[in-house]
């Protein structure tokens, strides 16, 4: 838990231009700044900050708030997690006090999922430039929509093999467990068997901006069977947090 002086102390010290600033270009328009806002999809600016009342709004999509609304938002943060990154970028020490064995869990358990998240991305990847399968099905796929190798490799994404266990089955002989492979929504456990959500398909992650992944959706290569999406995991924390 962070003392309450300290989090007054963070509300006080924050700029909103500034975090703002950190991921948004930001251009004065009188007293006032204006930017692309980035939880909608703008090519004219309507993304408001206000350095005078701390705030920043949207007027096409709405959003608005303070800054730590902002980074709570943007990065997909608990409001514990965007006080610690503020405090963090001011330089304002938190003197923690003991976390409760149940938050202690719980902080742990988001952890592990997004560990989980990000060797399912490696996996992915991996299946998409070093195995025949996806080369053959998912890299042909992409080269086909004219996507270069340097481009799928900077958006990370990736290929999920059409047997129904490939991943679930390399995540526990890796030594994850099966609690955070079923958490994340990348494992379905049924009866004996651990099915995967996705396969046959490629692959693209859901990332913060600061480049955690937070989730999938992934794209079936088959015209016969219907899509999906997991859950984001910045939604599933949210639920499991309270
Ligand atoms: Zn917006």
């Amino acid at each position: 838990m962070i003392p309450k002086e300290t989090i007054d102390l963070i509300f006080e010290t924050a700029r909103i231009d500034e975090v703002v600033g950190d991921f948004v270009h930001l251009k004065k328009r009188g007293v006032n700044l204006l930017g692309n806002c980035p939880f909608h999809d703008e090519k004219t600016p309507s993304f408001t900050v206000s350095p005078a009342k701390g705030i920043y709004k949207c007027f096409g999509c709405g959003k608005g708030g303070n800054a730590v609304n902002f980074v709570m938002d943007h990065e997909h943060f608990s409001y514990p997690e965007a006080l610690k990154y503020l405090a963090n970028k001011y330089n304002i020490f938190i003197e923690e006090t003991v976390r409760t064995p149940e938050q202690e869990e719980a902080a742990n358990d988001r952890e592990s999922m997004f560990i989980v998240s990000n060797i399912a991305n490696e996996y992915f990847q991996d299946q998409l430039f070093n195995s025949d399968e996806g080369r053959a099905v998912g890299l042909s796929y992409f080269k086909e929509r004219g996507f270069r190798e340097d481009v799928l490799k900077k958006f990370l994404l990736g290929y999920s093999p059409e047997k129904s266990d490939a991943f679930s089955t390399h995540a526990l002989k890796e030594g994850y467990k099966l609690e955070f492979l079923e958490k994340t929504g990348l494992t379905i456990p049924k009866g004996s068997r651990n099915y995967d959500r996705f396969h046959g398909r490629v692959m693209f992650p859901i990332r913060s901006l600061s480049g955690r992944v937070l989730g999938f959706g992934g794209r079936i290569l088959k015209s016969n069977v219907k899509g999906c999406k997991i859950p984001q995991l910045s939604r599933k924390r949210n639920l499991s947090q309270k």
